[in-house]
C-alpha cells in the first residue's frame, strides 16, 4: 500500500541534511535501471516531497499511515479530555498520545493489560504513542534521585515511591502496547547551567542505548530523543551518541531508532530561542525518518518548526486552552469569556469547517462557557483540535503542491500568526 514517493527518500543522514531543490534538474539517465523505492513497510517513512527544509511524509504504523506534518492531541490519561474515540476519528486525529507515568501509576499497567493494550483499553484503533513519562519525573519535582542505573520518584497521586531503570520503562511501554514509544529521557529545564544540560544529553544517550537493547516488540517503534538545551554543540553531540548507540544495536543484529523526537524545546524559552537552533537541529536528523518536536503546538509556532523541517507535533496547549474558554480562530485567539459575544450569534470562526462551528453562535459557547457547563469545554476542545488538526493538513497540501513558502508567507503576514 506504499505510494511511490515523489522523491526517493534520502538515506540518514546526508551530508547537509538538505533535500534536494524542488526544481533540480533531470539526473542522468542511468546505465542500469533504477531501484524501484522500496516499500515503506511497517515503521517506513515515505518522503513523498519537500519545498525547502519543509516535508510531506507517510510514516507507516500497525493502526494506519501517519501523514505529516501532523499534530498529535494529548491523552495523557488515555483519554483526552472531553473528546469521545469516534470524535477524535471524526475529526482525523492522526495519533493520540498517552503518558507511561501516569498510566503506571493509575490504573496500572497490569490493568491496561489485562483490557488487551492500550487500544483496546481506550477504544482507539488509530496510531498510538506513549511518552516514556521522563518528561513528568523530573518536571514534577517528585524526583527522588537520578544516576546512571536509573531515577527514583514520587507518585503526584499518593506520594509513593518508585524507580525505572530504562528497563523498567521500555517494558512497561511495551506492555501499554502503543505503536510509537519514546527512549527515557532527561529533560533539562529552562535556563540551566550547560554543564547540567551536558550531562542530560550524557545520560540521555546512556538510557538511549539500553532502551534499544531493551525493546524488542516487533508491532512497535522505538523513537530516540534529541536533548541539548539551547546549545547547538550540545544538541549536534545528542545526535552523534543517539547514532553511536544505533550502529552499536545495530552491529549486535538488534535495531535502530524508528524516529526521532526532538525534547528539550518549549520549556519556558522565548520562541525566538528554539528557533535559533531547530532547523539545523531538524537537518542534522536522518532524513528517511519522523521527527517529532515534543510540546508545541501553539498554531504559528507548529507552521515556523514545519518550515524548520519537523514533522509531528503535540501539546496540551489547544485542549487545556479550549477548556478554560479559548478558542483559536483565523484572526487570533478568542476568550470566549469577553462581554462583546454576549449577543453575537454568529460563528465561532467564519473560516473554520468544523461542526462546532457550523452548529453552535459565538452567544452560547459564551454562555455555556460562563455557566462552566461542560458542554462548552467539549465544543471548544473539539474546534480547537480541528483548527490544529487542519492547519497541519493544509500545510501538507502546500507542501505537496510545491507552495508550501507563499502558504507559509501569508500566514506570517496575517494579523493571527501574531497572536499566537
Ligand atoms: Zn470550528
Amino acid at each position: 500500500m506504499a505510494e511511490v514517493p515523489l522523491k526517493p527518500a534520502a538515506g540518514p543522514a546526508s551530508a547537509s541534511g538538505q533535500p534536494a531543490p524542488p526544481e533540480s534538474p533531470a539526473p542522468p539517465v542511468p546505465s542500469k535501471p533504477p531501484t524501484p523505492p522500496a516499500s515503506a513497510g511497517l515503521f517506513g517513512l515515505t518522503l513523498e516531497n519537500t519545498d525547502g527544509r519543509a516535508r510531506a511524509t507517510r510514516f507507516a504504523t500497525a493502526h494506519g499511515d501517519i501523514l505529516t506534518p501532523a499534530f498529535m492531541p494529548v491523552g495523557t490519561r488515555a483519554t483526552v479530555k472531553g473528546v469521545a474515540p469516534d470524535r477524535l476519528r471524526d475529526l482525523g486525529a492522526p495519533v493520540v498520545l498517552a503518558n507511561a507515568y501516569h498510566l503506571y501509576l493509575r490504573p496500572g499497567i497490569d490493568v491496561v493489560e489485562a483490557a488487551g493494550g492500550l487500544h483496546a483499553f481506550m477504544n482507539w484503533e488509530g496510531p498510538l504513542l506513549t511518552d516514556s513519562g521522563g518528561f513528568q519525573i523530573f518536571s514534577l519535582a517528585d524526583t527522588l534521585a537520578v544516576d546512571d542505573d536509573g531515577v527514583g520518584f514520587r507518585s503526584i497521586y499518593d506520594g509513593s515511591t518508585h524507580r525505572w531503570t530504562p528497563e523498567d520503562n521500555m517494558g512497561i511501554q511495551q506492555r501499554l502496547g502503543a505503536d510509537i514509544a519514546m527512549q527515557l529521557d532527561q529533560c533539562a529545564p529552562y535556563p540551566a547551567e550547560r554543564g547540567f544540560v551536558e550531562r542530560a544529553v550524557d545520560l540521555s544517550a546512556g538510557w538511549a542505548r539500553r532502551c534499544l537493547a531493551a525493546h524488542t516488540r516487533t508491532d512497535q517503534a522505538l523513537f530516540g530523543i534529541v536533548q541539548g538545551g539551547m546549545h547547538l554543540d550540545l544538541r549536534l553531540r545528542s545526535i552523534e551518541r543517539l547514532h553511536e548507540a544505533e550502529q552499536d544495536s545495530q552491529a549486535k543484529g538488534h535495531k535502530g531508532f524508528a524516529g526521532f523526537g526532538i525534547g528539550g524545546y518549549s520549556v519556558g524559552e522565548e520562541h525566538a530561542v528554539m528557533f535559533e537552533t531547530l532547523g539545523q537541529v531538524a537537518s542534522a536528523l536522518p532524513a528517511g525518518r519522523p521527527r517529532y518536536l515534543m510540546g508545541v503546538g501553539n498554531p504559528t509556532t507548529l507552521l515556523r518548526a514545519v518550515h524548520e523541517g519537523v514533522d509531528l507535533f503535540d501539546c496540551v496547549l489547544p485542549t487545556r486552552t479550549a477548556r478554560m474558554g479559548t478558542a483559536f480562530s483565523a484572526t487570533g485567539r478568542m476568550n470566549l469569556r469577553n462581554a462583546r459575544y454576549t449577543r453575537d450569534f454568529g460563528p465561532l470562526d467564519e473560516a473554520c469547517t468544523c461542526p462546532v462551528c457550523a452548529g453552535y453562535t459565538r452567544a452560547y459557547l459564551r454562555h455555556l462557557v460562563k455557566s462552566d457547563e461542560m458542554l462548552g469545554g467539549i465544543l471548544l476542545t473539539l474546534h480547537n483540535l480541528h483548527f490544529v488538526i487542519d492547519l497541519m493538513r493544509r500545510a501538507r497540501e502546500a507542501v505537496l503542491a510545491g507552495r508550501f513558502e507563499a502558504f507559509y508567507q501569508a500566514w506570517m503576514a496575517s494579523p493571527a500568526a501574531q497572536d499566537y
